[in-house]
């Protein structure tokens, strides 16, 4: 069982998404590749927050942008408003992940091409949230790999032929 202060972000993210997805990249099985999407990523990034301090890793989490000021802030720039539940997750452990090491912080979740932004909050509720997730990831990664279920954003997906086509 991994320990659950280990679980990246991408982890959490995918517990949203798909969790053989989850289960597959937890187990290092990766079939991900510098696609189009990736690449794109960074242009935004560049385009967006070009002055910015950027890619701060911090134990298991790489945070993309952190800006100081009052307070620090943690902004996730993503492609795509498709994942929205996902993303605040993300976030959400990123700012618990920091608060246990006693830094006080906020989120935002950047989609750049909707010009839209999220605000992400820490209190009770999320935390108690974000523990039960945390724990639940750890109980699904250490398990059997779960069964792929057909979603329409699998064909977008690195691991669909090792889904759908064996
Ligand atoms: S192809 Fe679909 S079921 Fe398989 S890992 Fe990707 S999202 Fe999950």
């Amino acid at each position: 069982m991994i320990p659950e202060m280990q679980i990246r972000g991408i982890q959490v993210n995918y517990y949203f998404v798909c969790k053989t997805k989850l289960w597959l990249f937890s187990r290092n099985i990766s079939m991900e590749h510098e696609s189009d999407l990736v690449k794109l990523g960074s242009l935004l990034h560049r385009e967006f927050f070009g002055r910015e301090e950027r890619d701060v890793n911090f134990g298991p989490i790489a945070v993309d942008v952190v800006r100081k000021g009052d307070e620090v802030e943690i902004v996730e720039v993503k492609k795509s408003g498709a994942m929205e539940k996902a993303d605040y997750y993300q976030v959400l452990y990123y700012l618990y992940y920091l608060s246990k090491f006693g830094i006080k912080a906020r989120g935002r979740i950047s989609y750049p091409k909707q010009r839209k932004n999220l605000e992400v909050r820490l209190g009770n509720e999320e935390i108690r949230k974000i523990e039960e997730i945390l724990k639940d990831i750890a109980v699904i990664v250490s398990g059997e790999i779960p069964k792929p279920e057909y979603k329409r954003y699998c064909r977008k997906c690195s691991y669909f032929d090792f889904c759908f086509c064996g």
